[in-house]
């Protein structure tokens, strides 16, 4: 019901929700994909899984459930969600699997999309992108941590 609402606002109107959110501040923010817990000591997130969901997830999709993009050539585009326009520069390419805005310059691939966009860390958009497609976000393991335990145990 949310999305159907959304998708009739302009998008002025969506730009102001999302400010509004921002002022929520980090530990709050109704954003944070519902999988994410905060890492106790800053784990990587594993390159291997990074590689493979960024293979899997489709830049269009994602930022086309989130703000409205128009297909126009081999591309698409919409008004840009990060600055004030009232004729479309914002475009996503889904071959190259980024988005640019001609008229403010952001640019970059779906994970910055979606950290700008929502305001989230990487991994927050890491979890959020994982989420839409069902698969759960691999850490590598904490090389230092393991080492310390064998330390305490003395061997
Ligand atoms: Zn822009």
């Amino acid at each position: 019901m949310d999305t159907a609402l959304n998708t009739k606002l302009p998008g002025i109107e969506r730009r102001q929700a999302v400010i509004k959110i921002s002022y929520s501040g980090s530990d709050a923010n109704p954003n944070t994909p519902a999988s994410y817990k905060k890492p106790l000591s800053n784990p990587m997130i594993d390159s291997y899984f990074l590689d493979k969901l960024r293979a899997q997830a489709d830049i269009v999709f994602i930022i086309g459930e989130l703000w409205e993009i128009k297909k126009a050539g081999s591309n698409y585009k919409g008004c840009c969600p990060f600055h004030t326009e009232k004729s479309p520069s914002f475009s996503v390419s889904p071959s190259k699997q980024i988005f640019k805005c001609y008229g403010c310059g952001k640019g970059g691939d779906l994970f910055r999309f979606v950290q700008d966009f929502k305001r989230l860390t990487f991994s927050e958009a890491v979890h959020y992108v994982a989420d839409r497609y069902n698969e759960t976000v691999i850490y590598e393991r904490p090389i230092n941590r393991t080492r310390s335990r064998f330390h305490d145990l003395d061997l």
